[in-house]
């Protein structure tokens, strides 16, 4: 057992992802011969919200927190996406999340457009009245944005259920009336739809399936993933079930290695209880601890990143042993780490697809919502991989009609950019 001490840095703020992701909404307009008038209109965003709001800390002072909220476009329905708790969180990064989220529902065929917010605060540093006092004052400043109608946030990296919970409180109260289809993403008991929570990874798992249908699935396969939170830790259980070995894992405080394959329903259970991953495979001597790198230049079939964006570039794609490459985070793979996988022959299933499960089961549950109805989670699974799996297969079907060359992010944005261009046409221009 080492005990040296990987190096877990975020990447540096806003490096790559605006970037990259116009980079990658470029190549397939240019594939598709997009005119000018629509790649203008597809690359400016309809409202970019700013604002900077006090919050009274438990010793009761005030402190000013920074908060955004991006709404991308609107062409094919309300405007979807989570709101993210962290202290790397930038206006830039939060603008390309928005797109990603209008490709993304495109991609599932959900009647949404893309939104993404963020507050930049490091959430494990606040005690629970603190963040619900920053999530209440937030809420009423994004007051004039959201609504049912109108924009429908959900979690994202630092905020949970508890948070949506608060959030769809405040704007009810304000409205005087249970205004539940506000969020998604809510706990069960306020209207939340069952599998919501595990949908992201789930989907995850479908996608894998199905890619690999033809050798049988994931079973035999070996696995490496970064990130165990909500996406990460639900993928690799799943995919550890079906009876793959789940060689790497990784938080953001460690990165663990067994080359028999990592218990993940055992790591799964004690991090759902509050516990540490690195406690738990030093106590349990269930892996070793490896450099955080490790991770993603495993020798492994499948790679999962699963935790932040930009962790796969130019610097290390080159030592990437994976030949698939299942993206679980947004925008984890830079424009030139994409163009060094296509280069060598990785497949890429993008984060437009591989993590739509989260925004595809929070449609379900704001129709759910809508009509005050709760389906089983049965009647949940299936339909997500129903939408899931077409999804994919109208991605496979559109790069192989574009040929060689084509990957699956290019696909998928294609699919993404033709469908909200034919909302705006239909549409037309008011007035
Ligand atoms: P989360 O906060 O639940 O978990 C994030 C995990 O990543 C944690 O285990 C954390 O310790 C780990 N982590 C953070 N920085 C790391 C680093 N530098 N190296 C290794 N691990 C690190 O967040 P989540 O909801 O699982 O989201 C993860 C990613 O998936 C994000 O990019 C998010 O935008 C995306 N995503 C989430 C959902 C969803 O439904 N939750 C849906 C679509 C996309």
């Amino acid at each position: 057992m080492t005990t040296t001490t990987p190096t877990l840095a975020h990447p540096a703020a806003g490096e790559g992802i605006l970037a990259s992701t116009l980079a990658q909404f470029h190549a397939a307009a240019d594939t598709i011969n997009l005119s000018d008038r629509y790649r203008a209109y597809l690359t400016s965003w309809k409202t970019v919200f700013q604002t900077q709001f006090p919050v009274q800390m438990d010793d009761g002072s005030i402190k000013i927190f920074e908060g955004y909220r991006v709404l991308h476009d609107t062409a094919r329905g309300p405007t979807k996406g989570g709101i993210r708790y962290s202290p790397h969180v930038t206006l830039d990064d939060v603008r390309a999340l928005a797109m990603l989220m209008t490709w993304k529902c495109a991609v599932v065929n959900i009647p949404f457009g893309g939104a993404k917010g963020g507050v930049i605060v490091d959430p494990t540093k606040l005690s629970q009245q603190e963040l619900q006092n920053l999530t209440r004052r937030f809420t009423t400043e994004l007051e004039p944005i959201i609504g049912p109608d109108k924009d429908i946030p959900a979690p994202d990296m630092g905020t949970n259920a508890q948070t949506m919970a608060w959030m769809m409180d405040t704007y009810s109260m304000s409205r005087g009336y249970t205004i539940p289809g506000v969020v998604t993403g809510k706990p069960v008991s306020l209207g939340g739809s069952a599998g919501r929570n595990e949908a992201t990874g789930r989907g995850i798992y479908f996608l894998l399936q199905e890619h690999l249908q033809a050798q049988g699935g994931v079973a035999g396969k070996t696995v490496s993933v970064q990130g165990f939170g909500n996406v990460g830790s639900v993928a690799a259980r799943l995919i550890h079930e079906a009876g793959a070995k789940v060689l790497y894992l990784s938080d953001v405080r460690s990165a663990l290695y067994n080359p028999n394959g990592i218990d993940v329903t055992a790591a799964y259970s004690h991090v759902g209880q509050g516990g540490d991953l690195r406690k738990w495979a030093e106590a349990s001597d269930a892996a070793q601890i490896v450099e955080a790198e490790d991770v993603l230049t495993a020798d492994v079939d499948i790679l999962v990143p699963a935790a932040v964006e930009s962790v796969l570039t130019a610097n290390n794609a080159g030592q990437v042993r994976a030949r698939l490459i299942i993206e679980g985070a947004n925008g984890p793979t830079t424009a030139e780490a994409d163009q060094i996988f296509e280069d060598r022959g990785i497949v890429v299933i993008p984060d437009i697809l591989a993590n739509a499960g989260g925004v595809t089961v929070s449609y379900f549950e704001w129709v759910q919502a809508r009509q005050y109805l709760q389906w089983t989670e049965a009647r949940v699974n299936e339909e997500l991989q129903r939408l899931l799996t077409t999804a994919y297969r109208d991605i496979a079907t559109r790069a192989a009609k574009v040929g060689p060359g084509c990957s699956m992010r290019e696909a998928a944005n294609i699919i993404g950019i033709e469908r909200v261009v034919e909302a705006l046409e239909l549409r037309g221009y008011y007035p």
